[in-house]
């Protein structure tokens, strides 16, 4: 009978655990919150063994101690804030050997050790069991009964099926966890890479430096979500660093100017770290200029570039706002490490851009000044043209003996003014010449460089001759006809041609070619003359340039002829070199290029 209702009881009890482990199997597997997961654990083993002490440990990472996260007991906080060793005391001892024991006279077992601050000699029972996942002890329970209520096996048997299940919840939770973080993580290094990419965006856009630094101080003060963002900028020639901006969302001090060294920015820029303040006012150092703002936490980071601090970036939270932590510290320097390169950049935009609008009033000015020049000779010319042409023809006519026979004292003297008068009208016609192809709109059409040199030719025999000089032409049928004013042109091989022949001594020989040459043709012009130095080739197409030299000085001319032909060329589209040697009897060669028509 006793038998009989001790297996019904048995079966009865068997029931009810099993019941009671479904039951638990749900509850727990029904949430992924580690902590909560913990806690029905403990409560479904406190309700069905009825222990004194329900403690529930967690393997530490270090893997050689753990830490009870619930307890159910009386003694709760001393065993919450209690460290269990591996392999020391009842519980330590299952954790290394992974067996689940029923103890149940813990007095006489050698391994009982004691919870700091809770009472000794008293008689407990305990069952323990290690929470396994992947042969590995992850943690352990342990139900302790004090007085003389033991355990019996079939407790222990249902503690290892409970310890079982809650070893699979709580690996999933912690997955589940792990998995979490790592999305919580990948999240915020996306945003901090798109915040990264969007300042990227408005520093390349953004050369105006104001913006740029406005643009650098909200996107921080945005990604970081805190009250205060601001820059400074160190300024060589004050030795100070100047307060750039500061944005709030109330006024703020603005304007302040402070010395290296002074303040947190001050102590930043001559360290060149990183430095967070938890509370700004509790700090020594605080800067009284900000008195009227109540700070609490501060991060302050350098502005680096090239090695040298050019400025500090800064964000704040009003008191009563978290910490700064490292992450944020982080994310501060690498907005940093952008901006200084941003300002670097921008300030050598803004240096750029001046000179450029000092270039461009240089510029005015010397358009008006020739402007002036020109107008001037443009008056002289012509003031100058009637009085030389009263002065020649009466020199003529002296010379001529018009105006009576001249003694020979006479006859030299009057022969020179009337050569030099000629000259001076040569000179004023060329320096009227220059002034009028400049205003005269170019009338192009398609033009014949071979026509063109024989008329040339024929026109400058009588001056080659009388010069001791020969001249050759070697003209390429196959040059096109090129898109030109004739007489411009013209205007440029009379100017060619009188300089070879003024620069070439008797004997020497002129060639003229005319070939084609890139979607155009060219026209060159060859002496066997003085030559030109090779360093002045540069410059004798400037207006009254002439080449210095003591010998040069017998030759007569304004420095214009050339400047002339070259606007000329120039304007018709075209190119002009000079080649020379600059030995006299090697000559200089001037070679012009026209489009084709
Ligand atoms: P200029 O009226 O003085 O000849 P140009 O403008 O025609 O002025 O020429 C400028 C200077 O270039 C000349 O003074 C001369 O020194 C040099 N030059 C020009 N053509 C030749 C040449 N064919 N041979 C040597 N020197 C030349």
């Amino acid at each position: 009978m006793e038998d009989k209702s001790g297996l019904g009881e048995q079966v009865e009890r068997r029931a009810r655990e099993l019941a009671a482990l479904v039951e638990v199997g749900r509850d727990i597997t029904a949430t992924l919150d580690l902590h909560l997961v913990l806690e029905r654990i403990a409560h479904h083993a406190y309700r069905i063994l009825e222990p004194d002490d329900c403690d529930l440990y967690l393997m530490e990472p270090s893997g050689r101690t753990m830490k009870a996260i619930v307890s159910l007991s009386p003694y709760a906080a001393e065993t919450m804030a209690d460290l269990v060793y591996v392999g020391q005391g009842i519980v330590g001892y299952i954790a290394s050997s992974g067996v689940a024991e029923m103890v149940n006279d813990m007095l006489a077992d050698t391994r009982a050790i004691q919870i700091p601050g809770t009472p000794d000699e008293e008689p407990q029972a305990m069952i323990c069991a290690p929470l396994l996942s992947k042969g590995q002890v992850i943690g352990a329970m342990a139900l302790s009964r004090v007085g003389e209520r033991r355990f019996v096996q079939a407790d222990l048997d249902f503690l290892v099926s409970l310890t079982q299940q809650a070893a699979i919840a709580i690996e999933n939770a912690r997955l589940y966890e792990a998995t979490r973080q790592a999305e919580a993580e990948a999240r915020q290094r996306a945003d901090l890479l798109s915040a990264l990419h969007q300042l990227a965006l408005d520093i390349s856009s953004e050369l105006a430096l104001d913006r740029l630094l406005e643009a650098v101080v909200r996107r921080t003060r945005d990604l970081l979500g805190r009250d205060v963002g601001g820059l400074w900028l160190y300024d060589p020639a004050g030795d100070c660093l100047r307060c750039a901006v500061r944005i709030a969302d109330r006024p703020v001090v603005t304007g302040v100017t402070l010395r290296p060294g002074q303040g947190l920015t001050g102590q930043v820029f001559v360290s060149g770290l990183a430095r967070v303040l938890d509370d700004y006012w509790s700090w020594p150092g605080a800067e009284p200029a900000f008195a009227s703002e109540p700070v609490g936490p501060v991060a302050s980071v350098p502005l680096i570039w090239k090695g040298q601090v050019v400025g500090v970036l800064e964000a704040s939270g009003w008191q009563g706002s978290h910490p700064f932590s490292d992450a944020e510290v982080n994310v501060m320097s690498l907005l940093a490490t952008q901006a200084a390169i941003a300002i670097q950049n921008a300030r050598l935009y803004d240096a750029a851009q001046q000179r450029a609008q000092e270039l461009s009033i240089a510029l005015t000015q010397q358009r008006e000044i020739d402007h002036w020049k020109a107008e001037f000779i443009q008056n002289v010319s012509h003031e100058l043209r009637t009085p030389l042409a009263l002065i020649q023809g009466y020199a003529e006519m002296l010379n001529d003996g018009d105006l009576g026979e001249l003694s020979a004292e006479q006859r030299k003297p009057i022969t020179i003014i009337t050569e030099q008068a000629r000259a001076l009208q040569a000179l004023v016609a060329d320096m009227l010449a220059i002034l009028r192809a400049e205003a005269q709109a170019m009338r192009p059409e398609p033009t014949s460089l071979a026509d063109l040199i024989q008329a040339v030719v024929d026109d400058f025999q009588g001056l080659v001759s009388r010069s001791g000089l020969t001249l050759e032409t070697d003209v390429q049928t196959d040059a096109p006809l090129v898109k030109a004013d004739p007489r411009q042109l013209r205007k440029v091989v009379d100017n060619l041609l009188t300089n070879a022949v003024k620069f070439t001594p008797a004997g020497g020989r002129l060639t003229m070619r005319v070939y084609p040459h890139q979607d155009g043709a060219c026209l060159q012009v060859s002496d066997t003359g003085i030559g030109i130095p090779p360093d002045q080739l540069d410059r004798i197409f400037e207006r009254f340039y002439q080449v210095d030299g003591s010998i040069r000085r017998r030759y007569e001319g304004a420095g214009l002829g050339l400047a002339l032909v070259h606007e000329v060329i120039e304007a018709h589209g075209g190119w002009i070199t000079a080649e020379s040697e600059g030995i006299p009897g090697h000559g200089s060669t001037f070679t012009f290029w026209l489009p084709a028509a």
